[in-house]
């Protein structure tokens, strides 16, 4: 029976286990606002009390009718304004308390969950779209306003409406209460009905919303391509198509409820009906009193209000809990520990790599297979070899990023499973090929890993970077704004300010993925300088594709399919591995084709 019961509360609210645990982490978050929740919960359940008082005082009146005096009417007239009034203070008091409990809830939720996605490990992010992410920080945490807030507020406050009424109409009869009772079946079987059509419809105008706005995104994102290809025509064609799929589904979800209010009128006229027949004949017959009669119908017209808010607020809810288990998702994702571990007094930035092998999540092929390679503290690697042969990954690796499956990385001889992944990568500089400009200051820029820096490091760090003449040269010096919506830096200058932005944090090694393959010859040539500068007395990593990087390295490991083929200098890697011979004959060319 017990049992029996619970699956039917779970059918009726489409409960199914996921959503039982939402529930449970849903409800846990009101952990720490339980006095104001219960100080809230209490003044609505006086809130609800009060709106049952008018139909009484209505049949109390009429009863009275015949030997009533003016004070008699007079005493009613102030309790009906009195008992309205009350009501109102007790809504207000109860909506603010419960609200405040809620946004606060929701603005925590929020807060943690872009805390701990900013944490996960980079593998999270391999097969997630940023739109979907943007999505559970905003408006899925949004969407729990109707959880957290006034919908859950106002179907609690229906129920027991509802529930007030029942009990009323028991009390002051229980025959013709049955019309009303044999109402509620229907009542509750129309809501049922109306959330569970309605909940899909929503959430697949929702998914739609989401293919319009990505439509959109790529668009705007790759207009410079649509625009070079000539394909604005095939691009408001897809946007069309996806505007449409929404407009169809919005018509839909309007069809159905649209029939709701109807339905819901026409439940509560049917209850009136009722009342007024089988009341009116108990009345002619003697056993009801005319306001008996009088309170019954009054109370149906009250009726009419909470059964069509709640069965379309049952909805909202589940919709929200849809979301917030979007947002439960995120939450349990373990996060990356960068705490732990130990760091050293005197990093030297030595990293030796014992037979490692690696493949990504969800891949059948290694990415990296059975590779050791030695970096000596304060040397220069380069990494060469086709695209795709495993070089990015391997810097993924040394960096804690991701944990090979089988062998070991030590930093100055420590297993890295064992070092303190924070003070790590603190400690290295990396320099990538479209390095990220961050829409503010060139000074917030630079300061961005340490900030803390001083003027004379900051300046320092330009001078060795090359930049200082630049940014001599600009009204506002350091602190002009640069960025989407500032000053326009060239490939070359946005590589440089990578590189006093590196220099300001002083790192032990540095990692060096290909920074001037982007950049033609010239500026190339200017940028040698301040990379020679950044590269003095540390352990760095280069991924190459240029002769010169290549060449001003002590170590060159030229890497195919995973594997290092082999390693050493350059005149000895070129007499004696072809792949590398060949890699070097294509460089010298292109550069010659471009020299001349
Ligand atoms: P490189 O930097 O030498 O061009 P990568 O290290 O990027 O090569 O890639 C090595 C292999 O791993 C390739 O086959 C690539 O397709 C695959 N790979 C790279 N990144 C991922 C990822 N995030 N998820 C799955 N496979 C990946
Ligand atoms: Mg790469």
């Amino acid at each position: 029976m017990h049992a029996k019961c619970i699956w039917y509360i779970r059918r009726l609210v489409n409960l199914d286990k996921d959503r039982s645990s939402t529930l449970k982490f849903l409800l846990a978050r009101f952990k720490g606002h339980l006095g104001m929740t219960f100080f809230g919960g209490t003044l609505l359940l006086f809130s609800a009390f009060f709106t049952l008082v008018p139909p009484i005082l209505i049949k109390e009146t009429i009863d009275q009718i015949g030997n009533a005096d003016n004070t008699y009417l007079f005493i009613i007239f102030l309790l009906i304004i009195g008992s309205t009034v009350i009501k109102g203070a007790l809504y207000y008091g109860q909506r603010i308390i419960l609200e405040r409990v809620g946004q606060t809830i929701i603005h925590n939720l929020r807060t943690e969950t872009i805390q701990h996605i900013n944490s996960l490990s980079f593998a999270y992010f391999d097969d997630k779209q940023v739109g979907d992410l943007i999505a559970r920080v905003t408006s899925d945490t949004d969407l729990l306003a109707n959880f957290y807030g006034f919908t859950m507020v106002n179907i609690i406050n229906n129920i027991l409406i509802l529930l007030g009424i029942l009990v009323v109409l028991l009390v002051w009869n229980p025959v013709l209460a049955l019309a009303f009772i044999a109402l509620l079946p229907f009542i509750v079987h129309a809501m049922y009905k109306y959330s569970v059509t309605v909940k899909p419809l929503t959430e697949k105008i929702r998914k739609s919303f989401g293919q319009l706005t990505v439509s959109v995104q790529q668009t705007f994102n790759g207009i410079e391509t649509v625009k070079l290809l000539g394909t604005e025509g095939f691009e408001a064609q897809k946007f069309d198509k996806s505007s449409n799929t929404l407009l169809d589904r919005n018509i839909s979800a309007s069809k159905v409820t649209s029939f709701w209010m109807p339905y819901v009128h026409f439940l509560v006229a049917l209850g009136t009906a009722l009342t007024l027949f089988w009341g009116g004949y108990l009345s002619i017959q003697g056993s009801i009193t005319l306001g008996i009669l009088m309170g019954f119908i009054t109370y149906m017209d009250l009726l009419a209000r909470p059964i069509r808010q709640t069965g379309m607020q049952i909805g909202s809810a589940l919709n929200s809990i849809a979301a917030g288990s979007r947002v439960h998702e995120v939450l349990m994702q373990e996060q990356e520990d960068l705490e732990s571990g130990e760091w050293f007094d005197e990093f030297q930035g030595q990293i030796e790599i014992e037979n490692i092998s690696f493949a990504y999540q969800g891949s059948s092929k290694e990415a990296i297979k059975n590779l050791s390679l030695t970096i000596p503290a304060g040397k220069k690697v380069a990494l060469v070899g086709p695209s795709g042969s495993g070089k990015s990954t391997l810097v993924n690796l040394i960096l804690g990023f991701y944990k090979p499956q089988k062998g070991t990385i030590k930093i100055d001889g420590v297993n890295l499973d064992e070092i303190n992944l924070r003070k790590l990568r603190t400690a290295t500089g990396h320099l990538s090929q479209d390095p990220f400009i961050f829409e503010g200051t060139i000074l917030e820029n630079i300061t961005f890993g340490n900030p803390e820096a001083s003027l004379g490091d900051v300046n320092e760090a330009l001078e060795q970077a090359i930049l200082s003449d630049f940014i001599q040269s600009l009204p506002k010096g350091v602190n002009t704004h640069i960025g989407e919506k500032g000053v326009r830096l060239s490939g070359g200058q946005k590589q440089r300010l990578a590189i006093a932005r590196v220099l300001i944090t002083n790192p032990q090694i540095l990692i060096l993925d290909e920074p001037t393959s982007n950049l033609d010859k010239k500026t190339e040539d200017e940028l040698q300088k301040s990379l020679s500068n950044v590269m003095k007395g540390r352990t760095v990593i280069t991924i190459a594709h240029r002769l010169w990087t290549i060449q001003n390295s002590d170590i060159i490991a030229f890497m195919n399919e995973g594997m290092i083929e082999d390693f050493g200098n350059h005149d000895y890697l070129y007499d004696n591995l072809d792949l590398y011979k060949e890699f070097v004959d294509s460089q010298v060319f292109t550069i010659r084709g471009e020299s001349y």
